[in-house]
């Protein structure tokens, strides 16, 4: 097992062009294919998994930054609030109060994106528009509650379809919502990420207007 290094250049290169930040989602993955791309020059990664995030960002140089990309357990957020770059799957006010409280005990701010639903696909995970600007204006009208933690913008997966006009009006839908709220709430000052696109889309998703493609399996090879 290796990364692909040849994959990891051509992606970079499409990426440029669109200012666009990879995300090497490392998940399964053993440290040395991460340090494979550590010494290329990568630093932004992304874990699913609290316990293996641990682990690994215990083992690899501290300059790397650790994308929580997968669902958070409220009960968990202690573990990675010391040293967690951004968190994602941001999907409910609770989590949103959980995280705070753990930054604050870690004396730092956490940078958090809301995971918006955009497919029509049955899943547990994501807001709703109405259920994300309702967090939204909770936020800004308890903001003393809410000082650790920065909005930093949006994060949403396509429903597993090969379907290019649906994947395409998915992340169209999420680039409307992203624009919206940065009108509709200025006071959101850094609201500037948008975390959409994987191997099987990502290109979809750079024309949509991502800046933050989160890619695993074309960089470290399928998981099993
Ligand atoms: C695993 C995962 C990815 C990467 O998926 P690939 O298809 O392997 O690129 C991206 N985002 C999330 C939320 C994931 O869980």
């Amino acid at each position: 097992m290796a990364a692909n290094t040849i994959a990891y250049q051509q992606i970079l290169q499409e990426l440029i062009a669109s200012n666009t930040t990879l995300i090497a989602v490392s998940k399964t993955k053993p440290v040395e294919d991460i340090l494979q791309l550590y010494h290329l020059g990568q630093r932004d990664f992304g874990e699913n998994y609290v316990q293996e995030l641990v682990d690994k960002a215990a083992q690899l140089p501290a300059g790397i930054h650790w994308h929580f990309i997968g669902h958070l357990q409220k009960n968990k957020a202690k573990y990675i609030a010391p040293f967690v770059y951004l968190i994602h799957g941001v999907d409910s006010l609770s989590l949103l109060t959980e995280i705070n409280k753990q930054a604050k005990k870690n004396n730092r701010v956490i940078d958090c994106l809301l995971q918006v639903y955009i497919t029509n696909e049955i899943t547990k995970f994501g807001l709703n528009k109405s259920e994300l600007i309702n967090i939204l204006n909770t936020i800004l009208s308890t903001s003393e509650n809410f000082q650790y933690i920065r909005i930093r913008g949006l994060m949403g997966m396509a429903g597993f379809t090969d379907n290019a006009a649906q994947i395409e009006a998915e992340f169209t839908y999420l680039r409307q919502l992203f624009d919206n709220c940065k009108v509709q709430f200025p006071q959101f000052a850094q609201f500037n990420f948008l975390s959409m696109g994987m191997s099987g889309d990502y290109k979809m998703a750079i024309a949509c207007g991502s800046n933050m493609v989160r890619i695993g399996s074309l960089l470290f090879g399928s998981r099993s």
